[in-house]
């Protein structure tokens, strides 16, 4: 009978993390698979099966619990297709882009960082490997390198002398800060060579990762298929404004796919051409970059490499508390502090190894111009380190472009205490020559000179004053300026309202990144049977959260199934019934594979004494008792309420005599 037994524990390192292994899993479960596989597939795209939809939609339904209502974020979709003048403003039509090789022989194309990535990786690889082996010094020439990584990047064993490790090691640790030329100096005096041919590559040049699209059967409006989706949010931040009265700090989110013409995807899911992502736009005074919320985030503590560790050439990580990192200035704000440490909770939570997860800072190249402050959430994988989460300052430059092309004005109107007193250049037009010397484009003259800044009102004055000049409009047109057809000077005002465009803090997630790498940390073998994989996946993102199993396929048991699985779905609790003729065993190590975390057996204990039996997925733990009891500690033990061991002071272990039919 039932006796009191403590849980098992589980040796989950027992073997070495295979990636053939979990792909392997992976695909006999239909997590993912290419898309148009059956026509041979296209690179960077892939499709999702049942068991990988269920995770990514538990993921985006928890990052929605998470971030949308936790934060009051107020939520937009917005469309996909987007017009060329909104990405032209933004800046992606000119520089969305990558820096793209070709072999001189055959045409391929490779990424110049990742192509100088991965031969470097392979050559320090293949210099501890011969260090290890205690190999001769081999005397590197240019011969010699030439010589070295041939298909794939796989390493030889040639140990290099000690400068060119500390290069190759400098250089990787800086590998994002590269600038197109610097890439091509780089493939030259190393002597990098496509490594699928070993033939020479050309010059770096840049490819805009953008796909082009036009909208409407005559083709006259551009369009691209977007390729964040924050632009969707700064178009429409007046509407967004006024629905939260006015008032800033607020943050929009949206949850969408994304497309990037990506030059050569290989890394499965880490790299693909569609995928979809959740963005936060946080709006926030640029005076005034508190976190309301900052105490809840600023005694986590997470891992650190700061910008200024990895243009020393370095990888260290320092590990300290948010709270500690913003006071001193490592990030330069609350607000971006207090996002390191939701999305740092966010990734833990859902199943992510928090000593595999660290927040590393961009350097100077890698930054956009106008960021303030950029730190990427990376997370190791088999791949290496991955940049999962982007989270910027983007400051208040995409509201401002976008004010400026529009004419539209993108701020927050605030009401001041007491009215102060400004000066300011204004510019007044002659209305009554304007027309005659302009005659239709009077008003776009107008215009341009209206939305003029101050420096460039000044500019334009000083012009003015020693004779006529060239006024330069937006779609290039330029019309001469004399100093009678406008008034520029200084005058005072008083102000009862201060007016400023937000800056925006940006937390960008890839899920498709998240899911994967998060698939790679819960996977494991069990120490008895290295065939036998299990996914450990937390039970909030679960595809499914129990499993229901009848003994035999005797129809006695149906009415019982039945009642179990509609009690449960009732409670909101996925759950799956396998009556398949697979022995038990079989059916429970399938579901260990798809990180079903509970499974209840219906036997004829069941129908006899009223009684489940329950299993855990990693322990492999069998408890025993009552139905409605085992139906209620499933529910609570799937919503976070509790967790196995305390379901096991409630519940007896089971021994097994009941089995027998
Ligand atoms: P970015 O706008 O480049 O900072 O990207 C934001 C996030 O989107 C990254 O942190 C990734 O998680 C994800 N991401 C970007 N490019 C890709 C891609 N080609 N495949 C999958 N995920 C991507």
């Amino acid at each position: 009978m039932a006796t009191s037994v403590p849980t098992t524990s589980v040796k989950k390192d027992a073997h070495p993390f295979n990636r053939e292994t979990l792909e392997g899993l992976l695909a006999k479960r239909f997590f993912y698979t290419r898309a148009f596989e059956i026509y041979g597939g296209v690179a960077g795209l892939y499709d999702y099966g049942p068991p990988g939809s269920a995770l990514q939609a538990n993921i985006i339904e928890f990052w929605r619990k998470h971030f949308i209502i936790e934060e009051e974020m107020l939520e937009l979709d917005t469309t996909i297709m987007t017009v060329s003048d909104v990405l032209k403003t933004s800046g992606h039509v000119d520089k969305f882009t990558d820096w793209m090789v070709k072999d001189v022989k055959t045409g391929d194309v490779l990424r110049a960082d990742h192509l100088v990535e991965g031969v470097l990786e392979a050559r320090l690889k293949g210099d501890k490997e011969a260090r290890g082996l205690k190999a001769q010094v081999a005397p590197v020439t240019d011969a010699d390198k030439k010589k070295k990584p041939k298909k794939n990047m796989k390493s030889v064993a040639v140990q290099l002398p000690d400068d060119v490790v500390a290069l190759y090691e400098s250089t990787l640790a800086q590998i994002d800060n590269y600038t197109g030329a610097q890439l091509g100096e780089l493939i030259r005096t190393q002597s990098i060579l496509n490594p699928d041919t070993g033939n020479e590559v050309g010059e770096p040049v840049e490819f805009n990762l953008m796909f082009e699209s036009s909208i409407g059967p005559t083709g006259q409006i551009k369009g691209y298929l977007r390729p964040e989706t924050a632009q969707g949010h700064f178009v429409n931040f007046s509407r967004l404004l006024e629905f939260n009265y006015g008032r800033v700090p607020f943050a929009s989110a949206q949850i969408g796919r994304s497309f990037r013409n990506e030059i050569s995807p290989r890394a499965g899911l880490l790299r693909v051409r569609e995928f979809t992502m959740a963005e936060i736009e946080h709006f926030v005074d640029p005076l005034d970059k508190r976190h309301a919320r900052f105490d809840e985030a600023k005694d986590i503590v997470v891992g650190f490499l700061p910008k200024g560790v990895q243009e020393s050439g370095r990888t260290e990580i320092i590990k300290m508390t948010i709270g500690e990192a913003v006071a001193q200035k490592i990030v330069d704000n609350e607000t971006l502090g207090y996002f390191l440490g939701r999305i740092y909770l966010f990734l833990t939570r859902i199943g992510i190894n928090p000593a595999r997860l660290r927040f590393r800072q961009h350097m100077k190249n890698e930054m956009a111009h106008y960021a303030a402050d950029c730190w990427d959430a990376e997370i190791h994988t088999s791949y290496g380190w991955i940049e999962c989460v982007g989270c910027a300052d983007r400051s208040a430059y995409d509201l401002s472009v976008h004010s400026k092309k529009t004419g539209q004005k993108l701020v927050v109107r605030q009401a001041l205490p007491d009215p102060i007193i400004v000066e300011r250049w204004t510019a007044e037009i002659e209305k009554k020559l304007f027309g005659p010397r302009f005659k239709k484009d009077a008003k776009a003259v107008e215009d341009a000179i209206m939305a003029l800044d101050e420096p460039r009102l000044v500019l334009l004055n000083g012009e003015l004053v020693k004779g006529p000049t060239k006024l330069k409009l937006d779609d290039g047109r330029e019309f001469e300026i004399t100093s009678d057809l406008l008034t520029i000077q200084k005058k005072t005002f008083k102000e009862t309202v201060r007016e400023f465009t937000p800056n925006v803090i940006e937390p960008s997630f890839g899920l498709g990144r998240i899911l994967y790498s998060l698939l790679e940390h819960v996977f494991w073998c069990r120490e008895s049977d290295e065939a036998r994989g299990v996914l450990s996946l937390p039970s909030v993102v679960a595809p499914i959260k129990a499993l229901i199993v009848p003994i035999s396929s005797n129809e006695v048991f149906t009415p019982f199934i039945r009642q179990i699985s509609a009690q449960l779905r009732k409670a909101g609790v996925a759950c799956r019934v396998d009556d398949s003729s697979a022995s038990i065993g079989k059916r429970y190590s399938r579901n260990d594979e798809l990180g079903t975390p509970f499974g209840i057996t219906v036997d004829f204990a069941t129908v006899q004494n009223g009684t489940l039996t329950l299993r855990e997925r990693d322990t492999t733990d069998q408890r025993i008792g009552k139905t409605e009891e085992v139906i209620s500690l499933v529910i609570d033990l799937v919503d976070g309420r509790i967790d196995w061991a305390q379901a096991c002071e409630k519940l007896p272990a089971y021994t097994g005599v009941q089995d027998v039919e």
